[in-house]
């Protein structure tokens, strides 16, 4: 689909020219120096022929690509994770300047990384780009009408939609940089939609139009399109806008990178269909994602309101979250644990998505390599107070059932003992931290059996009420604070990571 002609940018009169550059500018133009890639972007002998000098960058890249699509996975975004869970191969290859996702003719989805970019972009750049990516591939399902995708102007509302959901969704306040060479000047990588508001917002005020809010500008993707043809000279998309899409000689956006738009199609509808699935198991960050696009698509007309229709999208709308309230701990926790277990692993992307399974609130397409050790998580529940039902629920998701963690759990009060998330426990009197510890660091029999693995974290569950501990290991330690406990971990020496778990909620 790409590879169709496009019409000239209107940027291209002499009259509108001096727009077109600084709408460049905006964009951090100058990066595309490659040229129309010299091999076949679907074959992959040729595409792993182009390697860069230094192996040491292609491994950085892979690490740096797995570390982003872990964090899509357990936390930022279900749509994304499950889009390059369908990318059966991701190739690092000098044969694309940036990144890029290929849909090739017979169905399959090949991601290929330029690893020198993505080592220069560091992994807040690499989530922004394959987040974008995935933003794309859905933009170009959603919006296939041919009179629209020909006109350049829709072509930068599509980066500005895209733009904003991403630094919106990744809770980021600017575009990332890109230093390319040494000595370099960082340069952001990409359009950015507050720029683009400001020409509009100056535009429309010297016609003594009323322009809308940027809340309101950025609020539909058509949205953006329309207030964009309100300018008396509507901003057009630089040839380099997109930092995925392989420039090749400006005429020609896409640079020939294959977008079968079947196989478009089949990707992104399956991949939407697992994140409504995800949403409706309860899933808020899919339920959130989907009611997004569901938003921003509004007013796209007949085509998209059948495709929400058949995937049920409408339907979340009527159930209703056990609470609204965003949860901070939940995010802590995701995140903080994300950190522990990221370290040294090597995921992969199984093919079976019967391999798939529940976890971390929403469906992580994610194992480790076999050679891989398996990540062990402990969780202590403290049962010497009230423990919130809510938040054991949470745990089971997040760690229980996560392919490549085996988690292990345990209560404890005054002593130690198995726990199977589910089911009632008692507590007794007493509490100790220390025999926890003891049990964790394998020195304490429980049932009599020692704990004979080291835990790459340790998550305690308790309101702290009870002599301080320093583990071995206290980085591996992940300290959950009830109502009105003690969250002395966090001033223990050395520190260590705690929060509080509001339960308040109803
Ligand atoms: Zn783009």
């Amino acid at each position: 689909m790409t590879t169709r002609q496009r019409k000239e940018p209107a940027g291209d009169s002499p009259g509108r020219r001096p727009r077109r550059r600084a709408s460049a500018r905006v964009a951090g133009g100058g990066r595309h120096v490659a040229a129309r890639p010299a091999v076949d972007l679907t074959d992959r002998q040729a595409l792993l022929a182009c390697q860069p000098d230094d192996p040491a960058v292609v491994e950085q890249a892979r690490q740096l690509k797995d570390a982003a699509l872990l964090d899509f996975g357990v936390r930022d975004s279900v749509v994304v994770s499950w889009l390059y869970a369908k990318c059966h191969h991701q190739i690092p290859t000098t044969a694309v300047a940036t990144a890029a996702v290929v849909a090739a003719g017979d169905g399959s989805c090949l991601l290929l990384y330029n690893p020198e970019f993505f080592v220069q972009i560091g992994l807040a750049g690499v989530k922004f780009v394959l987040f974008h990516e995935v933003r794309h591939l859905v933009h170009r399902h959603l919006y296939i009408d041919e009179e629209l995708r020909a006109d350049p102007v829709f072509d930068l509302a599509a980066e500005v939609s895209i733009n904003h959901v991403v630094l919106t969704r990744l809770g980021r306040k600017d575009l990332p940089t890109r230093v390319a060479g040494p000595g370099g000047k960082p340069e952001p990588v990409g359009v950015d939609p507050r720029a683009v508001y400001r020409r509009y917002r100056a535009d429309l005020a010297q016609q003594q139009l009323t322009p809308l809010s940027y809340a309101d500008f950025v609020a539909t993707d058509l949205g953006v399109y329309h207030e964009l043809k309100r300018m008396s000279t509507p901003l057009v998309a630089p040839a380099d806008a997109c930092v995925h899409l392989v420039a090749a000689d400006g005429a020609e956006r896409g640079g020939g990178v294959p977008a079968d738009p079947e196989t478009v199609a089949l990707v992104v509808e399956a991949t939407m269909a697992e994140a409504v699935r995800a949403a409706h198991r309860g899933n808020g960050v899919a339920r959130g994602e989907m009611l997004d696009l569901l938003d921003r698509s509004e007013g796209g007309g007949e085509r998209i309101s059948r495709l929400w229709g058949s995937l049920g999208v409408g339907a979340l709308r009527g159930e209703t979250p056990k609470t609204r309230r965003v949860e901070w701990w939940k995010r802590w926790l995701a995140d903080t644990l994300a950190s522990k277990l990221r370290d040294g692993t090597r995921l992969v992307y199984p093919k079976k998505q019967g391999a798939v399974l529940l976890a971390l609130g929403h469906d992580p397409m994610l194992s480790r390599r076999g050679q891989e050790r398996t990540k062990v998580v402990l969780i202590a529940l403290d049962t010497s107070g009230s423990m919130p039902d809510a938040v054991v629920e949470w745990l089971t998701s997040l760690v229980g059932q996560t392919d490549g963690v085996e988690s292990h759990w345990v209560s404890f009060d005054g002593v130690v003992m198995p726990f199977v998330p589910g089911e009632r426990v008692h507590g007794g009197g007493g509490t100790n931290f220390q025999n926890v510890v003891d049990y964790a660091e394998g020195r304490l029999p429980v049932n009599g059996r020692r704990f004979e693995e080291r835990p790459d974290a340790v998550i305690m569950v308790t309101d702290g009420y009870a002599a301080e501990v320093t583990p071995a290991d206290p980085d591996r330690w992940i300290w959950l604070i009830t109502d009105g406990g003690d969250d002395w971990p966090d001033r223990h020496h050395p520190p260590m990571a705690c929060h509080r778990v509001h339960t308040g909620e109803r």
